[in-house]
């Protein structure tokens, strides 16, 4: 009886509890409900769905936070358009994407991933449920290969448009296209800058509506003479900030160039304030960046605990995708990650590289929010005046666009020449990626798809890896090469290296390159190994090795394995004959080859230019004579990351289309290897 009673009791008191939950749940809704009501576009709410109701096309321009991106997706669906399709809103930026399906599921009071979702690639949250939907521009151009005239959407919102990126912009090239045949669709542009004129005449005129902002002054401050160390500089910055004002004054914001960076200043800045005493006010580090783990992304929308401050230390994304409240201070080293490209060599390269006028107002906008705020720019103002371009060259005219040209061509889009560009990339580099499609067998002579090619343009990869998949099947290792596609596809951080065990870590990591086998094998070995542990979160620790790239690695992988299906490609595993996956990467990177030169650099055989081994590669001691890499970084010198060894004989075994004879030949050596003359006949 007893027990009886006090399970009673538990009950009860439980059930307070969860009344109690609920509301205080109930009044977060209640907050989230009026805070929306304070955003600038709300009072605009009517007049805006009555545009968006006469005209098929609206552009929208309206300062970032304004409520474009989290409130105009809930209009629609208030009244009443997801009745007819889902409303798809695009964003350039992974990390945007899902941060703002969370928020405007908190906002609508459900489940992410049924009503509001995302889908970014390798990453899909949605459901049948779901009729708010974030992706990705790039994952609105692959839908597009699987409903051409996007039916299952009454809406598409190409948001962040004034970025220019390179799937927005093909992206405006085809919903540009489709509303012509679909007069129900409705399609907004938005815009967080002033050059929304270019965009309507763009899309025939369409009328362009504007939401008033709220802006408070900005005081902006230029340094006196360049900055040596802007990392050093941006810090010191504000460190002065935090211990000069009182901390309830405003947070703090610094954009960085990316990951590496924003870990290393968290780190300096971390070692200075513990020297600062108690008696300044606790500083709380916030960094964001595309890859950072998507629980940690949350932290920088926390509201700042009284008696502290927060410094948000973020890449570009803090510019105009993301709005963080409360900032009053922006601390601007004038730098960004830049992607470059020379079509001549079809060589691509991430820079570090001065803003324009454009991001540097962009960003000293980013402090006058919520009250005046300062901007402190790491560079003279005859810097900001003289040096800076007036706008960002758009990404389609400095990026690498085989991969585009893959999906327009599976789109049926056959005259590139002809398609309607905003603003028309280089024809060398369209002809560049023709190039690379056909000597990667996707394209014929005519320039028409290929049955490899349509194989190919079903992975979300770019060209060279998904032909490496592709062509697995010829070699009879699509098992061991989807994981290595997927390992590839993390990026560099699956070796960690703490630095008071650097010595153990570079152990653990040799222990994966035994035998000299090469990058790419040594990253299969990696993945493998953790599979034989069933997926042990303990042997990472181990082996120095971080488990949540792990895990996205085998998520990444199982995809691929669905898309092998889907091509009818058999998975088959050969994991003991190296040279034959060797080869299937070689099939897919032989336009990434280089030879070793006498004094240890190397020469990339198609298109000369010298090149060195990563330091971070398994190969960069061993120097072996002929390479195929995955990538080339350019640092202090121009660098291949992932390296593999390879016979030259395979290259012209595997295209003799792009490589002939004297291309691989020693010119040191009298004869040729055996072998290679008979491949190439
Ligand atoms: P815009 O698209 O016009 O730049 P948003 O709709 O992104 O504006 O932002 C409106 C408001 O919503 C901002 O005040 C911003 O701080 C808030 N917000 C957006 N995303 C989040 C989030 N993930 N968490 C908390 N607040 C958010
Ligand atoms: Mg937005």
């Amino acid at each position: 009886i007893k027990a009886a009673v006090m399970d009673g009791e538990n009950v009860e008191q439980e059930s307070s509890i969860e009344e109690l939950d609920r509301s205080i749940a109930k009044s977060a809704f209640d907050i989230l409900q009026e805070d929306r009501k304070t955003l600038p576009v709300y009072p605009y709410r009517d007049e805006l769905l009555q545009a968006i109701n006469d005209h098929q096309v609206l552009v929208i321009v309206g300062e970032t936070g304004s409520g474009k991106t989290t409130q105009i997706p809930q209009y629609l669906h208030e009244a009443g358009y997801t009745k007819r399709g889902k409303i798809g809103c695009t964003q350039p930026r992974r990390v945007a994407a899902m941060s703002v399906a969370a928020r405007v599921s908190q906002e609508m009071g459900v489940k992410l991933g049924h009503e509001v979702g995302y889908s970014i690639r390798f990453e899909d949250c949605t459901s049948e449920a779901t009729v708010l939907k974030y992706m990705t521009d790039g994952m609105l151009l692959r839908e597009f290969l699987g409903e051409p005239d996007l039916a299952s959407y009454s809406v598409v919102m190409v948001d962040e448009a004034h970025e220019r990126t390179l799937s927005t912009d093909i992206l405006f090239g085809l919903v540009k296209d489709i509303t012509r045949f679909r007069p129900d669709l409705k399609l907004l542009i938005s815009s967080a800058t002033l050059d929304a004129e270019k965009f309507s005449d763009y899309f025939d005129s369409a009328p362009i509506f504007k939401i008033p902002g709220r802006r408070f002054p900005v005081e902006i401050h230029y340094t006196k003479a360049p900055e040596a160390d802007y990392l050093d500089a941006a810090i010191v910055t504000a460190l002065q900030i935090h211990v000069t004002q009182s901390p309830g004054d405003g947070d703090i914001l610094i954009f960085l160039t990316g990951q590496e960076e924003i870990e290393t200043a968290e780190e300096i800045l971390k070692h200075r304030t513990r020297g600062l005493g108690t008696k300044i006010a606790e500083l709380i580090i916030c960094p964001i960046y595309a890859n950072l783990p998507t629980e940690l992304q949350a932290k920088i929308f926390e509201p700042t605990p009284e008696g502290a401050r927060k410094v948000v230390l973020a890449t570009n994304i803090a510019e105009t995708s993301l709005t963080i409240d409360g900032i009053k201070y922006v601390i601007d080293p004038g730098f960004c990650k830049m992607k470059s490209y020379n079509p001549r060599t079809g060589m691509e390269s991430l820079l570090v590289t001065p803003v324009s006028k454009a991001s540097a107002n962009q960003r000293a906008g980013r402090s006058g929010r919520t009250g005046p705020g300062k901007c402190f720019r790491l560079y003279t103002a005859h810097n900001y005046l003289h040096d800076l371009e007036d706008n960002t060259v758009p990404e389609i005219q400095r990026t690498n666009l085989a991969n585009v040209v893959l999906s327009l061509k599976s789109l049926g889009i056959h005259d590139l020449l002809n398609f309607d560009f905003m603003d028309p990339p280089p024809a060398e580099a369209l002809l560049k990626a023709l190039e690379l499609l056909y000597a990667l067998g996707a394209l014929n002579k005519l320039g028409e798809l290929t049955k490899v090619g349509r194989r190919m343009a079903e992975f979300p990869l770019d060209p060279m890896l998904s032909k490496m998949i592709v062509a697995s099947d010829n070699y009879k290792c699509s098992d061991e090469i989807i994981s290595i596609a997927a390992m590839l596809s993390i990026g560099n951080s699956i070796f960690y290296r703490p630095k008071d065990k650097q010595v153990h870590a570079d152990n653990a990591r040799l222990n994966f390159h035994m035998g000299n086998v090469g990058d790419h094998i040594a990253l299969l070995k990696v993945y493998s190994s953790w599979k034989e542990t069933n997926f042990s979160t303990q042997w990472c620790y181990e082996n120095y090795i971080q488990v949540r790239s792990m895990k996205r690695a085998r998520d990444i992988r199982d995809q691929l394995e669905g898309l092998l299906e889907r091509v009818e490609i058999e998975l088959t595993s050969n994991t003991n004959d190296l040279e034959a996956i060797k080869k299937a990467i070689t099939s897919g990177f032989f336009p990434h080859s280089a030879r070793l030169q006498k004094n240890g650099s190397y020469r990339s055989v198609k298109h000369p230019q010298t090149v060195h081994i990563h330091p971070s590669s398994g190969l960069a001691q061993v120097l072996p004579r002929w390479v195929v890499y995955h990538e080339l970084v350019l640092t202090t010198k121009e660098y291949m990351r992932q390296v593999t060894e390879l016979k030259p004989e395979w290259l012209v075994e595997i295209a003799p289309h792009y490589y002939q004879l004297k291309d691989v030949e020693d010119p040191g050596a009298k004869k040729m290897p055996r072998g290679a003359g008979r491949a190439s006949s």
